[in-house]
């Protein structure tokens, strides 16, 4: 009989789901959530959209009630850093030098916004954006007739952009690559993003170097490295983030681009776990290590990590899935895009798009969907069907609009 508790580290999206999980699946042993955020649980994606555009209230983000919390027996400790892990000793120490013993370990840390290692980075209204805190000290600066300028063309810059601009701010993206969000997106939807940035008035600047931050105690300008000098009163430094690995590397953990687990989502300790944005987890697909910082995979391996730790062997094996909402724009990728064989495009009704990513056997291995409102909810969800079933496609079929993505799968269904 085990009287230590599971513990998880990192009250986020991931650790709450975990902690939900395991009451959902039968634990009923003690179980102790800590995260260094005053708050309960929450999700992120409002954060650049719905909270700062005033459509929805802070805490509809949350996972869970602190009543469900407190009914469920799972004792949380908030605004509580976890700062060291003795896993021979199978103890945590917290950061006012308290230690804890646990039974099993789960490491939901997630990740931290990238600061830009500029002169004037610490100036006042240099803001980034990660946390419900920084939504809230975000959110008055983006008043109707304010100058924000945006550092980083990827989501969670296009996306605060996109709701300034909605709320009358004057917004220009400085974005260093020579197009958007490139590290995830393909080149013809990189483009579609910048043509619908540029049509709603964001000045969209390509290939744009930063040299510092200008200010008297409060941002006023940012320099470019060719000296240029752009006025502002707010900047947004969304250039992604760094997984929180340091807890695990100090405790001898395997850690290469995020903390390294098994299929099982086990670190290389055998009574230690991780998920979410910080860890790193061999693909389905292909077995190589990769690492995602998306809704769906906080989600899903939260579920799946709990069932680990209740003991099942099954192998980590959801999907990928990823979207983003700009202006009245949606875009969704699912699978893999990447290795792909061949790409087949499917144009949509009002500029919108669907891309399939082929293998060499012609079977669906991801897609990618871009499109006004939610047109392309419903073809991604059909695409991610396609991709389960493992069954070679006709590309002239998924290129065609008229040819139903339902009719395919009907078809391979059939087969
Ligand atoms: P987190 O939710 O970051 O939770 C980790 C928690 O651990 C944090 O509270 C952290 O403070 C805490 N912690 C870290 N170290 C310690 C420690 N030593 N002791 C105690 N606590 C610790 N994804 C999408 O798919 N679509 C979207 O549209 C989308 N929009 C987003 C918008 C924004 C603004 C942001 C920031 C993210 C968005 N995401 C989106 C990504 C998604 O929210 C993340 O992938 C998800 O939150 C990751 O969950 P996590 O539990 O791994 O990490």
């Amino acid at each position: 009989m085990n009287t230590a508790p599971i513990i998880i580290v990192g009250a986020g999206h991931a650790g709450g789901r975990a902690a939900l999980a395991l009451r959902e699946q039968g634990y009923a042993g003690p179980l102790l959530l800590i995260g260094d955020e005053p708050h309960l649980p929450y999700e992120r994606p409002a954060l650049s959209k719905q909270l700062l555009l005033d459509s929805q209230p802070a805490d509809a983000c949350h996972i869970g009630s602190a009543e469900q919390y407190q009914t469920l027996a799972i004792e949380r400790l908030s605004a509580t850093r976890v700062s060291a892990i003795a896993p021979a000793k199978r103890q945590i120490t917290l950061h006012d030098g308290r230690t804890l013993p646990y039974h099993k370990l789960l490491l939901a840390t997630g990740g931290r916004a990238r600061q830009a290692c500029l002169p004037g980075a610490g100036l006042a209204g240099v803001q980034l954006l990660r946390t419900l805190d920084d939504a809230a000290a975000l959110r008055p600066r983006l008043q109707a007739g304010q100058r924000l300028l945006v550092v980083g063309g990827g989501f969670i810059g296009l996306e605060v952009a996109a709701s300034a601009r909605q709320l009358g701010c004057a917004v220009t993206v400085l974005e260093a690559g020579d197009r958007l969000a490139a590290r995830a997106l393909p080149p013809l939807i990189s483009a579609k993003l910048l043509a619908l940035h540029r049509a709603r008035g964001v000045e969209v600047r390509l290939g744009c170097q930063i040299a510092a931050f200008r200010g008297d105690g409060s941002v006023s300008a940012v320099e470019l490295a060719d000296g240029e000098l752009l006025a502002c009163d707010t900047v947004l430094v969304g250039i992604g983030i760094q997984p929180n690995t340091e807890l695990a590397a100090a405790a001898g953990l395997a850690v290469g681009n995020g903390i390294r687990v098994d299929a099982r989502l086990r670190t290389s300790d055998a009574h230690i776990y991780a998920v979410g944005d910080a860890c790193e987890f061999p693909c389905p697909v292909s077995g190589q290590p990769q690492r995602l910082e998306t809704w769906r995979n906080a989600e899903e391996q939260g579920r799946h990590v709990a069932r680990s730790l209740l003991g099942a062997a099954d192998a980590y094996a959801a999907l990928p899935w990823f979207w983003s909402d700009q202006f009245d724009h949606s875009l969704q990728l699912a699978g893999q895009l990447q290795a792909a064989a061949n790409c087949v495009t499917r144009p949509l009704p009002d500029d919108g798009v669907l891309l399939f990513y082929l293998d060499a056997a012609e079977r669906l291995q991801g897609a990618c969907g871009w499109g006004a409102g939610n047109s392309i909810a419903r073809d991604i969800k059909l695409a991610e069907m396609l991709i389960r079933s493992g069954k070679p496609l006709p590309a002239a079929a998924l290129a065609d609009p008229a040819s139903s993505l339902k009719s395919l799968l009907k078809g391979v269904a059939s087969v």
